[in-house]
C-alpha cells in the first residue's frame, strides 16, 4: 500500500489516501505506453539531455506520471538547472514520489519513482535551490503536463474515497536519541503511514540541526509517527519505542550525548500521558531494566520537521557507517521481536 495525494473533480489536490500499488504485466505496460515512455518508466532509461519536450515548459500546471497519471510535480517548484533535464526542488506531495538508493553504474545516487506504479522518473540530488536544497532531475518522457486551468482532467477515482480513507489517523511524538535511528525502526511497522524526523521541546527560531546539536535549545531530536489506530495502537508503539532505544540512559544514547538525545514521550492528550506513565511503571516493575527508566513525559507543543536531508536518512543511506552499525541492527531487532507488527 502507498499513501498518495490526487486531484478531485474540482481540480483540488486532496489526500493522502492509502491505495494499493498499480501492478501491470510487461505486455500491459507496452500497450499503455509509447516505446519511448516504456524505455524510461519500465526499463529505467535516461533520455538525452536538452532533448526532452518539457525541459523549457514554463506554463503553470502540474506534471503527472505518464504511466498512471499520478500528480508528481507542480510548476511552482520547477527551476532552470542548466543540466538539460526538467528539474524541480520538491514533489507535489511527499508520498507521491518514492526514493530508492541506487548503486548502479558505479555511482551512489537516489532513484525517484512514481509511488503508485513504481515507474522510473529519474534521480534526486542534494544540489538544488532553497528551500529544500534538492534537485529532482526528471525525464520528460516519464511525465505528462496538464495546464493549471485544466486540473480537473486529472481527477482520480481515489479522491471519491476521501472520507473513509482519511478517517482513521492519529499521531505520536517520541524522542529516543538520534532520529535517523528511531525513524527507520518505526517506518517498518504495519499501520504506520508516515514517520517524520524533527525537533520538539524548544522554540521555532532554534528548530534547526545546527543549533539543536549545541544542546542548549531544549529541543529533542524526535519523530512524529502518523498511524492508523485501527491497525496499531499507541500502546504497541510505546512497546516498540522502549525496545528501539535505551530508556535508562540520561540525556544520551551511546556516544550521542546531550539533552537533545534525551528519552522523552511528548503527549498530546491526557490519555497518551496516562498510557505512557502506565507503560513506564509496568516496565520498571517487570525487571526488564535493571536501572531506573529516565524517560520524561512532556506536553507536546510544536513539532518542527527537520531539514529535508534528514528525512528517510537511514533508508537512503544504508551503507553510511553510523546507519550500518547503529540504526539497521536496531531496526532488525524490532522486526525479530515484533513479527506481528511488521508491514
Ligand atoms: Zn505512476
Amino acid at each position: 500500500m502507498v499513501q498518495i495525494s490526487v486531484f478531485n473533480t474540482l481540480g483540488q489536490l486532496v489526500g493522502p489516501f492509502e491505495v494499493p500499488r498499480l501492478e501491470l504485466s510487461e505486455s500491459e505496460w507496452q500497450a499503455r505506453l509509447t516505446p519511448e515512455q516504456f524505455q524510461i518508466l519500465r526499463s529505467k532509461g535516461t533520455e538525452r539531455p536538452f532533448c526532452g519536450t518539457l525541459l523549457d515548459n514554463k506554463l503553470p500546471g502540474v506534471y503527472s506520471c505518464a504511466g498512471c497519471q499520478l500528480p508528481l510535480f507542480s510548476s511552482d517548484a520547477k527551476f532552470h538547472s542548466g543540466t538539460g533535464w526538467p528539474s524541480f526542488f520538491q514533489s507535489i506531495a511527499p508520498g507521491n514520489v518514492a526514493m530508492y538508493a541506487d548503486q548502479s553504474h558505479g555511482m551512489r545516487r537516489v532513484e525517484i519513482c512514481c509511488a503508485r506504479c513504481d515507474g522510473h522518473l529519474g534521480h534526486v540530488f542534494e544540489d538544488g535551490p532553497r528551500p529544500t536544497g534538492l534537485r529532482f532531475c526528471l525525464n520528460s518522457e516519464s511525465l505528462n503536463f496538464t495546464p493549471s486551468d485544466r486540473l480537473a482532467e486529472l481527477a482520480d477515482p481515489v479522491a471519491e474515497q476521501a472520507p473513509e480513507a482519511s478517517a482513521s489517523r492519529s499521531t505520536a511524538v517520541l524522542a529516543g536519541g538520534c532520529f535517523w535511528c528511531t525513524e527507520v525502526a518505526f517506518e517498518q511497522l504495519k499501520g504506520v503511514m508516515d514517520v517524520q524526523s524533527g525537533y520538539t521541546g524548544g522554540e521555532a527560531r532554534t528548530a534547526n540541526y545546527r543549533q539543536v546539536c549545541d544542546g542548549n535549545t531544549r529541543h529533542a531530536e524526535a519523530i512524529r509517527i502518523t498511524f492508523d489506530p485501527s491497525r496499531i495502537s499507541y500502546d504497541e508503539l510505546l512497546d516498540v519505542f522502549f525496545d528501539a532505544h535505551d530508556p535508562t540512559q540520561l540525556n544520551r544514547q551511546g556516544n550521542d550525548v546531550g539533552t537533545q538525545y534525551r528519552s522523552a514521550i511528548f503527549y498530546a492528550t491526557e490519555e497518551e500521558r496516562a498510557a505512557a506513565q502506565a507503560k513506564i511503571e509496568k516496565l520498571q516493575s517487570s525487571g526488564k531494566f535493571t536501572r531506573p527508566i529516565v524517560t520524561t513525559l512532556e506536553p507536546l507543543t510544536d513539532f518542527y520537521p527537520a531539514e529535508e536531508y534528514h528525512q528517510d536518512y537511514a533508508r537512503l543511506n544504508p551503507d553510511q557507517p553510523y546507519i550500518a552499525y547503529h540504526a539497521m541492527p536496531k531496526a532488525c531487532q524490532i522486526r525479530e521481536k515484533y513479527p506481528d507488527l511488521i508491514q
